[in-house]
């Protein structure tokens, strides 16, 4: 990767001074030059090449792990818990295989799902029972783990330790 810097304006006066190179400034009639030059000193991949490399690229890719939280000086301490009312953020409560706003007294089944992936996004893909119940303010092993077992995702670990992985929207 080469870069220049192009003048367009050719009344410009330019006076280089110190270890600057004045090679890599230029005014817009040499662009052309310019370009034709590093076509002849440079390299260039093959089709079998750029597929290698390609394909190198794609293995080596690894997602970037950022702590949001910690990026943000948040304390874990500080999010809110529970599930949110989708019509006026109100806290909801599990009721009869559904949630229901204390506020607007709305109901929904897959309010939960919104709240598992604000949990996914703070702190991980994967969420336990018990973290999954600490979350959504659920006391009830049972019902945490039919809508665990209802998000049809991936499970690590073994019966005691199981995770599942909580499946996030596609980006808007
Ligand atoms: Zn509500």
């Amino acid at each position: 990767m080469e870069g220049i810097v192009l003048l367009t304006n050719n009344k410009t006066f330019l006076k280089i001074t110190g270890e600057h190179n004045e090679n890599k400034i230029i005014m817009s009639e040499g662009l052309i030059n310019r370009i034709k030059n590093l076509e002849e000193r440079t390299a260039i991949c093959d089709k079998s090449e750029i597929s290698k490399l390609a394909y190198l690229l794609k293995d080596e890719h690894e997602e970037k792990e950022i702590d949001i939280l910690a990026a943000l000086g948040i304390n874990k301490h500080e999010i809110l818990k529970g599930v949110q009312c989708p019509s006026c953020n109100g806290e909801m409560r599990r009721h009869r295989k559904s949630w229901e706003c204390k506020d607007c007294k709305c109901r929904n089944q897959e309010a939960h799902k919104k709240a598992l992936e604000d949990y996914a996004l703070l702190f991980s893909p994967y969420i336990e029972n018990h973290a999954a119940r600490e979350f959504l303010l659920v006391e009830s092993i049972d019902v945490v783990k039919r809508i665990l077992i209802n998000l049809n995702s991936c499970k690590t670990g073994g019966k005691k330790f199981r995770s599942y992985q909580i499946p996030l929207s596609p980006l808007k």
